[in-house]
């Protein structure tokens, strides 16, 4: 995985990491408290996903309930794109512009103190790929990403290991939602044990239902068929 980075871009990783580590000790944004751990779990996981965002269609990317910025700064820093990261917690959102501002992204990446629903509300279909890592089942991330993304859209979720309940209520719910099931990859991290699984999604259509619902409804009452 680290053949095709540069030094710049292994330094920044590393800095990412180190910075939220540190603000960590002072504002909650991650239960990992540990390097090596971090390393693992948010650096690599968060790289995980970056083939798929790397095929979804040209323009504007946003990290969806992103905390510490996983897996959204990593993927900017890898990427390239135009990166927004979005979070309810407004003290997590100053933490993170701090972040931006220390490892001198802040031209690429900016940010969204509030709920996914509101943005979508001010910010219709102005997206080209939204990932979300440790946010939502899968029905509920495909309702909150829909009115977000542009025709062709892409959503990449990261997943550790989603049961078949869940990936069938999404299969059945995807048409209403304006979304349909594109591919999967999954693997393990390299402590071979952590397994992962990137599923991506398309958005085709107009919603079959008006979205976003009320602020709060994707999350606590999903779409079940
Ligand atoms: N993606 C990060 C954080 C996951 S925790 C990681 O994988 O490490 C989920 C985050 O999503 C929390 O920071 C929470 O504040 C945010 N969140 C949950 N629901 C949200 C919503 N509807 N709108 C915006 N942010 C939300």
């Amino acid at each position: 995985m680290n053949t095709s980075m540069t030094v710049e871009q292994r330094k920044l990783l590393d800095l990412h990491l180190q910075l939220i580590l540190e603000v960590n000790k002072t504002t909650n944004l991650t239960r990992i408290t540990d390097w090596d751990q971090g390393q693992l779990l948010h650096v690599e996981d968060s790289l995980f996903g970056l083939s798929a965002l790397l095929k979804a269609p040209e323009g504007r990317y946003a990290d969806l309930g992103t905390g510490g910025g996983f897996p959204g700064i990593p993927l900017a820093i890898m990427s390239g794109r135009q990166t927004l990261l979005v979070d309810s917690v407004k003290k997590k959102i100053t933490a993170l512009e701090s972040v931006i501002h220390q490892l001198g992204l802040q031209d690429q990446i900016s940010t969204y103190a509030g709920r996914i629903e509101d943005l979508s509300l001010q910010q219709p279909e102005s997206l080209s790929v939204i990932t979300a890592r440790a946010l939502s089942s899968l029905p509920s991330l495909l309702e909150l990403a829909s009115p977000l993304l542009q025709y062709g859209g892409h959503l990449i979720c990261y997943k550790s290991n989603p049961d078949q309940d869940e990936l069938d209520t999404a299969k059945n719910i995807s048409h209403k939602l304006g979304m349909e099931y594109s591919y999967h990859y999954e693997g393990y991290l390299s402590d071979n044990t952590t397994h992962r699984m990137i599923i991506v999604y398309t958005k085709v259509s107009e919603p079959e239902v008006a979205l976003p619902r009320r602020v709060g409804m994707a999350q606590k009452k999903p779409f079940k068929s």
